[in-house]
């Protein structure tokens, strides 16, 4: 939205912003940092590399390493989760601690391996002490997720959890409400499902997941 061309201080510009009812603003990139253009990326290598050393967020201050997602480039599965835990930003890689082994059994159980599908985060790099990411630094890495899942161009996604629901499915909706029924965005079937970090809290909910990638398991065999 343009700002208010009459008004002469950035107190007036925000008066004018909270005046019309807007409640949060997002900054822009620090100067100098590219913004990504929607469709620009010829493969997922050169997304990788656009990232490389991203400062476009404040995770960037307490990452160790960018966490950019693995996996078969042309999956038909396409895995979304949160954001990297400690185990995942030493290694650069998502999903490889408690919450990844279970992921991988989630996987096989509906005779997948883990190098058949592809797995990512809505944020890229590990936020502090395991906190929930927040919504600017949610905005922030949209970009790249909505690149990545463009290139994989996969049949389904399945997102885990709450945060990984309502970023691709840009929807304020609980994750309960959600949960095992199909949706879709920009094209793409999506299936919410609960995160295999909830399950291992909560394993008595394992049975919601199974009907879930059950699900998936019998569309993905219809569509071939
Ligand atoms: N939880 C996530 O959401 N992503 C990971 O990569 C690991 C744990």
């Amino acid at each position: 939205m343009p700002a208010d061309p009459s008004a002469d201080s950035l107190h007036d510009q925000l008066k004018f912003f909270r005046d019309l009812g807007v409640t949060d603003l997002f900054l822009e990139a620090p100067r100098g940092v590219p913004a990504l253009v929607p469709g620009s990326m010829p493969d997922l290598p050169a997304l990788q590399k656009f990232l490389a050393g991203c400062p476009r967020c404040k995770l960037s201050k307490g990452r160790t390493n960018i966490v950019f997602g693995q996996g078969n480039p042309q999956a038909e599965l396409m895995f979304v989760g949160e954001a990297p835990g400690r185990e995942e930003d030493e290694q650069a890689l998502a999903f490889v601690g408690r919450a990844g082994q279970l992921l991988t059994k989630i996987i096989e159980a509906i005779g997948k391996k883990r190098e058949d599908v592809y797995i990512a985060n809505v944020t890229k790099c590990r936020p502090p002490e395991n906190r929930n990411p927040e919504p600017d630094e949610v905005e922030a890495c949209r970009p790249f997720l909505q690149e990545q899942i463009r290139l994989i161009s996969p049949k389904v996604i399945v997102t885990l959890g709450t945060f990984a629901a309502q970023a691709v499915l840009e929807t304020d909706e609980p994750i309960g409400r959600l949960r095992g029924r199909w949706r879709t965005a920009r094209g793409v079937k999506v299936m919410p499902t609960f995160h295999p970090a909830f399950l291992l809290r909560s394993p008595d909910r394992k049975k919601d997941v199974w009907e879930d990638m059950k699900l998936v398991r019998d569309y993905l065999a219809s569509s071939r």
